[in-house]
């Protein structure tokens, strides 16, 4: 990933918004990166093109090879599909389908055949230890527990990044952590992952911390 001088302004009827002013930075395939900052200094503006669901005003972004600051919504959602994963603080698992039938969603839009559908969710499943409760339904789980089924889905299509959004905010510390080993389990296996936090202690497990303020990149920790 590399982003250049990238600028993303909200406007509504009288009131302009500058969230991204010339932000820059670049995201080796591999990393393991944390974005942290005050509340309202772009994150999740920035996770948002990041992750291919919006499009920025002005600068440019690199993704794999291409340039897609410019793609249209079909060519940003192919890319998204097959590439990236997501984690979110409030897990968005769909209620109505069992934990099998969420994780087997991102496979569906892949067009995947059944056999390989049924190979990957069981294997993902069997990662996260959420094997047993392949039947339940997320309102029957617990906190952790619906995180695991989250990431679960977030890796079943094997994504090249996976971007997480305060990914233990309602988690409590033991499952927190869980999570976090988890990710970078993942990252060790070679996936790039980018987590916005609030949590100092989360970010430690990152190899950089990439500091903004008002819109702008302010500071990059590389940890040790
Ligand atoms: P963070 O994730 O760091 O809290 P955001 O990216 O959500 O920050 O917001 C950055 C700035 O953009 C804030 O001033 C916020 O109010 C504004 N903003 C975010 N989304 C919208 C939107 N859809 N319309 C107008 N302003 C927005
Ligand atoms: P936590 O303390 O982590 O929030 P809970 O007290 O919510 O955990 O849940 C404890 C255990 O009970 C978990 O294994 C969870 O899956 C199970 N559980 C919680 N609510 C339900 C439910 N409505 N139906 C079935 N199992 C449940």
């Amino acid at each position: 990933i590399k982003i250049s001088n990238l600028e993303k302004i909200y406007r509504t009827e009288d009131v302009e918004t500058v969230a991204l002013n010339k932000v820059s930075f670049d995201v080796k395939e591999g990393e393991f990166v944390a974005i942290m900052g005050p509340s309202g200094c772009g994150k999740s503006t920035l996770l948002n093109i990041l992750g291919l669901l919006d499009d920025p005003d002005g600068g440019s972004f690199v993704f794999a090879g291409q340039e897609v600051a410019h793609y249209n919504e079909r060519k940003r959602a192919g890319l998204r599909k097959q590439h990236i994963g997501f984690v979110f603080q409030s897990f968005n698992l769909i209620d109505e389908l069992t934990v099998y039938e969420n994780v087997e969603l991102p496979l569906l839009y892949l067009k995947v055949g059944a056999d390989e559908r049924k190979k990957r969710v069981e294997e993902v499943l069997e990662k996260m230890q959420i094997m047993h409760r392949k039947n339940h339904f997320p309102q029957q789980l617990s906190g952790g527990q619906q995180q695991r089924v989250a990431v679960a889905r977030a890796v079943v299509n094997r994504p090249r990044l996976i971007l997480a959004d305060e990914p233990t905010g309602n988690l409590d510390s033991i499952n927190g952590n869980e999570v976090m080993q988890m990710l970078t389990e993942l990252n060790d296996a070679g996936t790039t992952v980018i987590m916005v936090t609030h949590s100092e202690h989360d970010a430690r497990y990152s190899h950089r911390i990439v500091r903004m303020l008002d819109g702008q990149v302010v500071l990059e920790n590389v940890m040790i």
